[in-house]
Protein backbone atom coordinates (compact mmCIF):
# COMPACT_ATOMS: atom_id res chain seq x y z
CA UNK A 1 0.00 0.00 0.00
CA UNK A 2 1.46 3.45 -0.88
CA UNK A 3 1.63 5.33 2.26
CA UNK A 4 -0.23 8.35 2.07
CA UNK A 5 0.74 11.79 3.59
CA UNK A 6 -1.89 13.96 1.95
CA UNK A 7 -4.06 16.49 3.83
CA UNK A 8 -6.98 14.23 3.86
CA UNK A 9 -7.46 11.78 2.93
CA UNK A 10 -5.20 9.86 5.72
CA UNK A 11 -4.14 6.22 6.29
CA UNK A 12 -7.04 4.42 8.07
CA UNK A 13 -6.35 2.68 11.14
CA UNK A 14 -6.89 -1.01 11.01
CA UNK A 15 -9.73 -1.02 14.07
CA UNK A 16 -11.47 1.65 11.91
CA UNK A 17 -11.67 -0.51 8.77
CA UNK A 18 -12.27 -3.58 11.31
CA UNK A 19 -15.51 -1.74 12.53
CA UNK A 20 -16.64 -1.09 9.27
CA UNK A 21 -16.97 -4.75 8.57
CA UNK A 22 -18.98 -5.61 11.99
CA UNK A 23 -22.99 -6.85 10.75
CA UNK A 24 -25.36 -3.85 10.53
CA UNK A 25 -28.65 -3.80 11.73
CA UNK A 26 -31.28 -1.60 9.94
CA UNK A 27 -30.38 2.10 11.25
CA UNK A 28 -33.76 2.88 10.30
CA UNK A 29 -35.91 0.71 12.37
CA UNK A 30 -33.75 -0.57 14.98
CA UNK A 31 -34.10 1.79 18.21
CA UNK A 32 -30.46 0.40 19.54
CA UNK A 33 -28.92 1.68 16.41
CA UNK A 34 -30.30 5.23 17.64
CA UNK A 35 -28.80 5.22 20.85
CA UNK A 36 -25.16 3.72 18.73
CA UNK A 37 -25.64 6.84 16.75
CA UNK A 38 -26.44 9.52 19.84
CA UNK A 39 -23.63 7.88 21.84
CA UNK A 40 -21.39 8.41 19.31
CA UNK A 41 -22.73 11.92 18.61
CA UNK A 42 -22.10 12.35 22.79
CA UNK A 43 -18.51 11.54 22.29
CA UNK A 44 -17.69 14.33 19.64
CA UNK A 45 -19.29 16.72 22.46
CA UNK A 46 -17.79 15.29 24.79
CA UNK A 47 -14.17 15.28 23.27
CA UNK A 48 -14.96 18.85 21.91
CA UNK A 49 -16.22 19.57 25.63
CA UNK A 50 -19.24 21.44 24.95
CA UNK A 51 -22.94 20.79 25.90
CA UNK A 52 -23.46 21.25 22.06
CA UNK A 53 -25.30 18.51 20.46
CA UNK A 54 -23.10 16.91 17.56
CA UNK A 55 -24.75 15.37 14.44
CA UNK A 56 -23.57 13.24 11.93
CA UNK A 57 -24.31 13.43 8.16
CA UNK A 58 -23.82 10.95 5.37
CA UNK A 59 -21.53 12.60 2.63
CA UNK A 60 -18.20 14.13 2.45
CA UNK A 61 -17.19 17.51 4.22
CA UNK A 62 -18.17 19.88 1.66
CA UNK A 63 -21.69 18.67 2.81
CA UNK A 64 -21.03 19.73 6.25
CA UNK A 65 -20.40 23.28 4.72
CA UNK A 66 -23.59 23.59 2.16
CA UNK A 67 -25.55 22.25 4.69
CA UNK A 68 -24.84 25.29 7.32
CA UNK A 69 -25.14 27.62 4.71
CA UNK A 70 -28.81 25.91 3.20
CA UNK A 71 -29.88 25.72 6.54
CA UNK A 72 -29.34 29.36 7.74
CA UNK A 73 -29.47 31.66 4.66
CA UNK A 74 -32.87 33.09 3.32
CA UNK A 75 -32.56 34.96 0.49
CA UNK A 76 -31.38 38.74 0.72
CA UNK A 77 -29.13 37.88 3.85
CA UNK A 78 -26.07 39.46 4.67
CA UNK A 79 -23.09 37.20 5.19
CA UNK A 80 -20.19 37.78 6.19
CA UNK A 81 -17.14 35.44 4.42
CA UNK A 82 -13.98 35.68 5.84
CA UNK A 83 -11.59 35.01 3.53
CA UNK A 84 -7.75 34.55 3.27
CA UNK A 85 -7.64 31.59 1.44
CA UNK A 86 -9.32 29.46 -1.24
CA UNK A 87 -12.04 27.66 1.48
CA UNK A 88 -12.89 30.67 3.14
CA UNK A 89 -13.41 32.61 0.02
CA UNK A 90 -15.76 29.17 -1.39
CA UNK A 91 -18.28 29.91 1.05
CA UNK A 92 -18.98 33.01 -0.94
CA UNK A 93 -20.69 30.27 -3.69
CA UNK A 94 -22.49 28.83 -0.94
CA UNK A 95 -23.70 31.56 0.23
CA UNK A 96 -24.86 32.71 -3.24
CA UNK A 97 -26.48 28.86 -4.03
CA UNK A 98 -29.28 29.67 -1.48
CA UNK A 99 -29.89 33.25 -2.54
CA UNK A 100 -27.85 35.11 0.36
CA UNK A 101 -25.56 38.39 -0.34
CA UNK A 102 -21.52 37.25 0.23
CA UNK A 103 -19.97 40.21 1.81
CA UNK A 104 -15.87 39.73 1.62
CA UNK A 105 -13.72 40.45 4.25
CA UNK A 106 -10.56 39.41 2.55
CA UNK A 107 -7.02 39.44 3.84
CA UNK A 108 -3.65 38.56 2.34
CA UNK A 109 -3.28 35.10 2.35
CA UNK A 110 -0.20 34.24 3.61
CA UNK A 111 -1.00 35.13 7.13
CA UNK A 112 -4.03 34.41 9.41
CA UNK A 113 -6.93 36.80 9.64
CA UNK A 114 -6.48 39.90 11.80
CA UNK A 115 -8.92 40.12 14.65
CA UNK A 116 -8.06 43.58 15.61
CA UNK A 117 -8.38 44.70 12.02
CA UNK A 118 -12.03 42.48 11.39
CA UNK A 119 -13.51 44.49 14.76
CA UNK A 120 -12.41 47.64 12.78
CA UNK A 121 -14.81 46.51 10.33
CA UNK A 122 -17.05 44.94 12.22
CA UNK A 123 -17.54 48.53 13.93
CA UNK A 124 -18.47 50.24 11.13
CA UNK A 125 -21.23 47.34 9.51
CA UNK A 126 -22.27 44.38 11.41
CA UNK A 127 -25.56 43.86 9.63
CA UNK A 128 -25.04 40.07 8.87
CA UNK A 129 -26.91 37.18 9.68
CA UNK A 130 -24.05 34.83 10.52
CA UNK A 131 -20.28 34.67 9.29
CA UNK A 132 -18.36 32.06 7.79
CA UNK A 133 -15.08 31.16 8.70
CA UNK A 134 -11.92 28.65 7.78
CA UNK A 135 -9.81 27.26 11.12
CA UNK A 136 -6.88 25.87 8.73
CA UNK A 137 -7.40 26.63 4.96
CA UNK A 138 -5.37 23.37 3.91
CA UNK A 139 -4.39 24.33 0.17
CA UNK A 140 -1.62 27.17 2.17
CA UNK A 141 -2.01 25.59 5.40
CA UNK A 142 -2.72 28.79 7.11
CA UNK A 143 -4.24 28.40 10.90
CA UNK A 144 -7.28 30.96 11.91
CA UNK A 145 -7.77 31.99 15.47
CA UNK A 146 -11.06 30.43 15.30
CA UNK A 147 -11.92 31.23 18.89
CA UNK A 148 -10.76 34.73 18.82
CA UNK A 149 -12.60 35.49 15.95
CA UNK A 150 -15.66 34.14 16.97
CA UNK A 151 -16.19 35.43 19.86
CA UNK A 152 -15.63 38.82 18.56
CA UNK A 153 -18.62 38.21 16.34
CA UNK A 154 -20.55 36.66 18.76
CA UNK A 155 -19.92 40.02 20.33
CA UNK A 156 -21.54 41.86 17.73
CA UNK A 157 -24.42 39.34 17.91
CA UNK A 158 -23.49 37.14 14.95
CA UNK A 159 -23.88 34.11 14.33
CA UNK A 160 -20.48 32.01 13.86
CA UNK A 161 -19.95 28.97 10.94
CA UNK A 162 -16.74 27.36 11.24
CA UNK A 163 -14.75 24.69 8.73
CA UNK A 164 -12.51 22.74 10.70
CA UNK A 165 -12.60 20.15 8.83
CA UNK A 166 -8.77 20.10 8.12
CA UNK A 167 -7.94 20.88 11.87
CA UNK A 168 -10.30 19.42 14.26
CA UNK A 169 -8.62 16.52 16.32
CA UNK A 170 -5.23 18.04 14.99
CA UNK A 171 -6.03 21.58 16.50
CA UNK A 172 -7.22 21.55 19.80
CA UNK A 173 -10.72 23.86 19.57
CA UNK A 174 -13.15 24.97 21.60
CA UNK A 175 -16.98 24.47 20.15
CA UNK A 176 -17.81 27.80 22.72
CA UNK A 177 -18.61 30.47 20.21
CA UNK A 178 -18.83 28.89 17.41
CA UNK A 179 -23.36 28.14 16.25
CA UNK A 180 -22.24 25.35 13.48
CA UNK A 181 -19.04 23.76 13.98
CA UNK A 182 -18.33 21.50 10.48
CA UNK A 183 -15.99 18.65 10.51
CA UNK A 184 -15.01 15.76 7.94
CA UNK A 185 -14.33 11.78 8.74
CA UNK A 186 -11.49 11.61 6.26
CA UNK A 187 -8.90 14.36 7.76
CA UNK A 188 -7.21 14.32 10.78
CA UNK A 189 -9.61 12.26 12.17
CA UNK A 190 -8.57 9.35 10.28
CA UNK A 191 -11.82 7.47 9.24
CA UNK A 192 -12.39 6.93 5.39
CA UNK A 193 -14.63 9.81 3.32
CA UNK A 194 -17.89 10.00 3.47
CA UNK A 195 -18.98 11.55 6.66
CA UNK A 196 -19.47 14.61 7.99
CA UNK A 197 -19.95 16.00 11.54
CA UNK A 198 -21.79 19.29 12.46
CA UNK A 199 -22.26 20.73 16.23
CA UNK A 200 -24.63 23.20 16.55
CA UNK A 201 -26.15 25.72 19.07
CA UNK A 202 -29.36 26.42 20.27
CA UNK A 203 -29.05 29.80 18.83
CA UNK A 204 -28.52 28.14 15.30
CA UNK A 205 -31.43 25.94 15.66
CA UNK A 206 -33.80 28.68 16.30
CA UNK A 207 -32.38 31.01 13.64
CA UNK A 208 -33.34 27.97 11.06
CA UNK A 209 -36.78 28.02 12.92
CA UNK A 210 -37.18 31.39 12.58
CA UNK A 211 -36.73 31.27 8.48
CA UNK A 212 -39.53 33.03 6.82
CA UNK A 213 -38.94 30.92 3.97
CA UNK A 214 -38.63 27.14 3.68
CA UNK A 215 -34.83 25.72 3.80
CA UNK A 216 -33.95 25.18 0.10
CA UNK A 217 -32.63 21.83 0.54
CA UNK A 218 -33.96 18.15 1.79
CA UNK A 219 -30.49 16.48 2.09
CA UNK A 220 -28.92 19.38 3.81
CA UNK A 221 -31.06 20.72 5.89
CA UNK A 222 -29.83 20.55 9.37
CA UNK A 223 -32.88 21.19 11.14
CA UNK A 224 -34.33 17.30 10.22
CA UNK A 225 -31.84 15.96 11.97
CA UNK A 226 -32.88 18.31 15.11
CA UNK A 227 -35.17 15.59 17.02
CA UNK A 228 -34.15 12.90 15.26
CA UNK A 229 -33.33 11.36 18.80
CA UNK A 230 -36.79 11.73 20.57
CA UNK A 231 -38.52 10.59 17.18
CA UNK A 232 -36.78 7.97 16.28
CA UNK A 233 -36.55 8.86 12.81
CA UNK A 234 -33.53 10.09 10.21
CA UNK A 235 -34.21 12.21 7.24
CA UNK A 236 -32.56 9.42 5.21
CA UNK A 237 -31.22 6.34 6.24
CA UNK A 238 -27.95 6.53 8.11
CA UNK A 239 -24.95 4.82 6.98
CA UNK A 240 -24.30 2.75 9.73
CA UNK A 241 -20.83 0.74 8.42
CA UNK A 242 -19.17 4.56 8.33
CA UNK A 243 -20.75 5.18 11.57
CA UNK A 244 -18.98 2.49 12.79
CA UNK A 245 -16.07 3.08 11.86
CA UNK A 246 -16.34 6.47 12.37
CA UNK A 247 -17.17 5.56 16.36
CA UNK A 248 -14.08 3.64 16.57
CA UNK A 249 -11.42 6.89 15.25
CA UNK A 250 -13.29 8.69 17.87
CA UNK A 251 -12.05 6.50 19.99
CA UNK A 252 -8.70 6.36 19.03
CA UNK A 253 -9.01 9.92 18.86
CA UNK A 254 -10.59 10.60 22.48
CA UNK A 255 -7.92 7.53 24.27
CA UNK A 256 -4.64 9.09 22.36
CA UNK A 257 -3.13 11.96 25.30
CA UNK A 258 -0.99 13.32 23.26
CA UNK A 259 -3.03 13.59 20.63
CA UNK A 260 -2.12 17.38 20.22
CA UNK A 261 1.00 17.62 21.30
CA UNK A 262 2.17 14.82 18.78
CA UNK A 263 0.61 17.19 15.73
CA UNK A 264 2.30 20.37 17.42
CA UNK A 265 5.53 18.82 17.35
CA UNK A 266 6.01 16.91 14.03
CA UNK A 267 4.41 20.24 12.37
CA UNK A 268 7.18 22.45 13.75
CA UNK A 269 10.00 19.60 13.62
CA UNK A 270 8.99 19.48 9.31
CA UNK A 271 8.65 23.19 9.20
CA UNK A 272 12.33 23.03 10.80
CA UNK A 273 13.82 20.36 8.84
CA UNK A 274 12.24 22.11 5.62
CA UNK A 275 13.93 25.36 6.51
CA UNK A 276 17.41 24.26 7.01
CA UNK A 277 17.31 22.39 4.13
CA UNK A 278 17.08 25.79 2.49
CA UNK A 279 13.14 25.29 1.10
CA UNK A 280 10.70 28.11 1.70
CA UNK A 281 7.92 27.66 3.74
CA UNK A 282 4.80 28.67 1.67
CA UNK A 283 3.25 31.08 4.42
CA UNK A 284 4.71 33.62 6.73
CA UNK A 285 2.57 32.60 10.31
CA UNK A 286 0.04 30.73 11.68
CA UNK A 287 1.18 27.63 10.76
CA UNK A 288 -1.37 24.69 11.19
CA UNK A 289 -0.37 21.81 12.82
CA UNK A 290 -2.31 19.33 10.43
CA UNK A 291 -0.21 20.01 7.36
CA UNK A 292 3.20 22.32 6.34
CA UNK A 293 2.83 23.52 3.18
CA UNK A 294 6.52 24.77 0.94
CA UNK A 295 7.02 26.36 -2.63
CA UNK A 296 8.01 24.32 -5.16
CA UNK A 297 11.72 25.52 -5.94
CA UNK A 298 11.84 27.98 -8.78
CA UNK A 299 12.16 25.90 -12.55
CA UNK A 300 11.19 22.69 -11.03
CA UNK A 301 8.04 21.12 -11.63
CA UNK A 302 5.91 20.33 -9.17
CA UNK A 303 4.38 16.89 -10.57
CA UNK A 304 7.66 15.69 -11.00
CA UNK A 305 8.30 15.58 -7.62
CA UNK A 306 5.13 14.02 -6.62
CA UNK A 307 5.79 11.47 -9.03
CA UNK A 308 9.59 10.44 -8.09
CA UNK A 309 8.44 10.52 -4.92
CA UNK A 310 5.53 8.39 -4.94
CA UNK A 311 7.69 5.92 -7.13
CA UNK A 312 10.77 6.18 -5.90
CA UNK A 313 9.59 6.04 -2.12
CA UNK A 314 6.29 4.71 -2.61
CA UNK A 315 4.94 8.19 -0.22
CA UNK A 316 2.16 10.03 -1.80
CA UNK A 317 2.21 13.94 -0.80
CA UNK A 318 0.22 16.73 -2.38
CA UNK A 319 0.09 19.56 -4.53
CA UNK A 320 -2.64 21.76 -4.60
CA UNK A 321 -5.12 23.58 -7.11
CA UNK A 322 -6.47 26.65 -7.84
CA UNK A 323 -4.22 29.36 -7.42
CA UNK A 324 -1.79 27.17 -5.91
CA UNK A 325 -1.70 24.53 -8.51
CA UNK A 326 1.42 23.73 -9.35
CA UNK A 327 3.41 26.06 -6.93
CA UNK A 328 3.35 24.14 -3.74
CA UNK A 329 3.81 20.79 -2.09
CA UNK A 330 1.60 20.16 0.85
CA UNK A 331 2.50 17.26 3.18
CA UNK A 332 -0.08 16.10 5.82
CA UNK A 333 0.72 15.19 8.79
CA UNK A 334 -2.44 14.92 10.52
CA UNK A 335 -4.29 12.03 12.19
CA UNK A 336 -2.21 8.57 11.44
CA UNK A 337 -0.26 10.66 9.41
CA UNK A 338 1.30 12.19 12.54
CA UNK A 339 3.70 9.84 12.78
CA UNK A 340 7.63 10.67 13.53
CA UNK A 341 8.74 7.84 10.97
CA UNK A 342 6.86 8.40 8.58
CA UNK A 343 7.05 12.19 8.17
CA UNK A 344 10.79 11.58 7.97
CA UNK A 345 11.02 9.27 5.59
CA UNK A 346 9.28 11.84 3.16
CA UNK A 347 11.35 14.78 4.10
CA UNK A 348 14.40 12.09 2.95
CA UNK A 349 12.75 11.37 -0.10
CA UNK A 350 11.68 14.98 -0.75
CA UNK A 351 15.63 15.90 -0.37
CA UNK A 352 16.73 13.40 -2.71
CA UNK A 353 14.85 13.64 -5.07
CA UNK A 354 15.19 17.47 -5.12
CA UNK A 355 19.17 16.45 -5.52
CA UNK A 356 18.30 14.35 -8.65
CA UNK A 357 16.29 17.16 -10.05
CA UNK A 358 19.94 19.53 -9.48
CA UNK A 359 18.16 21.66 -6.33
CA UNK A 360 21.38 21.93 -3.76
CA UNK A 361 19.62 20.39 -0.43
CA UNK A 362 21.26 22.29 2.45
CA UNK A 363 20.89 18.93 5.02
CA UNK A 364 19.56 15.98 5.46
CA UNK A 365 15.97 17.13 6.35
CA UNK A 366 15.16 13.89 7.78
CA UNK A 367 18.36 14.10 9.86
CA UNK A 368 17.21 18.22 10.79
CA UNK A 369 13.50 16.83 11.68
CA UNK A 370 14.41 14.01 14.52
CA UNK A 371 17.04 16.65 15.80
CA UNK A 372 14.37 19.18 15.87
CA UNK A 373 11.64 16.74 17.37
CA UNK A 374 14.22 16.10 20.12
CA UNK A 375 14.93 19.57 21.02
C1 LIG B 1 -11.08 18.64 2.92
C2 LIG B 1 -11.73 19.91 3.27
C3 LIG B 1 -13.10 20.07 3.13
C4 LIG B 1 -13.98 19.00 2.59
O1 LIG B 1 -13.68 18.78 1.26
P1 LIG B 1 -14.01 17.37 0.60
O2 LIG B 1 -13.79 17.59 -0.83
O3 LIG B 1 -15.41 17.07 0.95
O4 LIG B 1 -13.07 16.42 1.22
C5 LIG B 1 -13.65 21.27 3.55
N1 LIG B 1 -12.88 22.25 4.04
C6 LIG B 1 -11.55 22.15 4.17
C7 LIG B 1 -10.77 23.28 4.75
C8 LIG B 1 -10.94 20.96 3.80
O5 LIG B 1 -9.61 20.83 3.93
Amino acid sequence: MVNILTPGPTRVRENVRLARSLETTNPDLDIEFYDFYKETCDKLSEFFNTDKPFFILSGEGILGLEAACASLTEPGDRVLVIDNGIFGEGFADFVRIYGGTPVMHSTDRLNPVDAAALRACLEKDSEYKYATLVHCDTPSGVLNDAEAICKLLKEFGILTVVDSVSAMFGEPLSAENIDILCGGSQKALSAPPGITMLCVSNEAFAAMEARKTPIASFYANILGFKDYYKNKWFPYTMPASDIYGLRAAIDNAAGDALLFERHRKIAAATRAALTAGGLELHIKSGYSSTVTVFNVPDGISCSDILSRVRKDYNIMLAGCFGELADKVIRIGHMGEGADKYAVGLALEAVGSVLEGLGVKVKCSMRDAFFEALDK
